[in-house]
């Protein structure tokens, strides 16, 4: 179908505005019937004090990202009993118990799914 341009007068500010064919087109085709009663000013306006006010873009960022290891926990120097890597452990090594590096940790937790302590 064909479309031409129209022009219309603001509900708002009372000023001629027009309303394109191409605006047309893209009414017709999100299914809307009514054609705009506001000039694109007044439309913009309207969008932007209305949007303000709701759920904006600002807040909820920055806390909790990097929140994986935290520093005050005490690490402790050991060897790691498989593969005689050095490595950090979360507890005082005994002597009496082995010490695994990460590694080698999350390869005995895989190779058996319960662990025997
Ligand atoms: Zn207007
Ligand atoms: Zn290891």
């Amino acid at each position: 179908m064909e479309h031409s341009d129209i022009t219309l007068n603001c509900s708002d500010c009372n000023s001629e505005f027009v309303f394109t064919a191409g605006e047309q087109a893209f009414y017709a085709e999100k299914g809307f019937t009514n054609q705009p009663r506001r000039c694109k000013n007044c439309r913009d306006s309207r969008k932007a004090g209305s949007s303000r006010g709701g759920a904006g873009m600002s807040g909820g960022g920055g806390y909790g990202a990097g929140g994986g290891q935290r520093s005050d926990r005490q690490m402790f120097p050991a060897i790691c009993d498989e593969c005689g890597q050095e490595t950090m452990v979360p507890f005082q090594p005994s002597g009496n118990k082995p010490v695994y590096c990460s590694d080698c940790f999350s390869a005995r937790r895989q190779q058996s799914a319960y662990p025997r302590y």
